[in-house]
């Protein structure tokens, strides 16, 4: 796993390399000197310049970027089947943002490892993701392949969404749309659909019953009692 804010999610007393070996040991049960040469391999890797000296970096010898990078080596150090990417650019600037962005799917692509991202950056996901799930509430509200998502949203919520993303084809917006109200507190049962209260197109049977997730097109599912006619507008 990938986690989003690599300055707390490294141990600031240990260099990088000994925290990517020590994944390493007690995955493969290498030794200490085989578990090193794997840490520095991983550097190398994801084009950390300079790996057999960053190996024995403390993380605040690294920059921002640098220690993501360091994250996500430590991550496909032990050939995982799959890697959960939690947000793993929000803490960057954008030019880094991308960097590493390219970076995952590249290594994706080399590694024949999954890639679930995490993410509330629709510009990330139209640009790395296959498949969607968007969750709301704690409920997928809307599952897609990336393009019938982008083309065709057929949730209200993901529709608010995609609003509220700045488009430059739009020219000069005073005020992006926003989706207004806030996301209900899970520590009350919810009745009928959670996105009522901040829907614009609700109907009584939205505020009564949960709309159960239901196709609306082949590989297409959307958990909306208005899917259709959401899709068609
Ligand atoms: S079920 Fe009703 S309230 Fe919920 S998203 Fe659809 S239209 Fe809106």
């Amino acid at each position: 796993m990938i986690f989003q804010d690599p300055m707390t999610s490294l141990n600031p007393v240990y260099t990088v390399g000994r925290q990517i070996a020590e994944a390493v040991q007690i995955h493969t049960k290498a030794s200490r000197s085989v578990a090193m040469a794997k840490a520095e391999e991983m550097l190398r890797l994801v084009r950390i310049a300079d790996p057999e000296r960053r190996v024995n970096n403390y993380p605040h010898e690294m920059s921002g970027g640098m220690r993501q990078l360091a994250m996500i080596a430590m991550a496909l150090a032990c050939s995982p089947e799959l890697l959960i990417a939690d947000e793993p650019t929000t803490a960057l600037d954008v030019t880094i943002q991308a960097q590493i962005l390219r970076l995952i799917v590249d290594l994706k692509e080399r590694t024949g490892t999954a890639v679930m991202f995490i993410t509330h950056d629709l510009g990330v996901v139209a640009e790395t993701c296959q498949r969607v799930i968007v969750m709301y509430a704690g409920r997928i509200v809307e599952q897609a392949n990336v393009i019938d998502l982008f083309a065709r949203p057929a949730h209200p919520y993901t529709q608010g969404l995609m609003r509220s993303v700045p488009d430059r084809r739009r020219g000069r917006q005073r005020r992006l749309p926003e989706i207004p109200g806030i996301v209900p507190s899970l520590r009350e049962p919810i009745v009928g659909c959670s996105f009522a209260p901040r829907c614009p197109v609700a109907i009584d049977i939205c505020r009564d019953k949960t709309p159960a997730l239901r196709d609306v097109g082949s590989s297409h599912a959307a958990a909306c009692w208005r899917a259709e006619e959401v899709m068609g507008a």
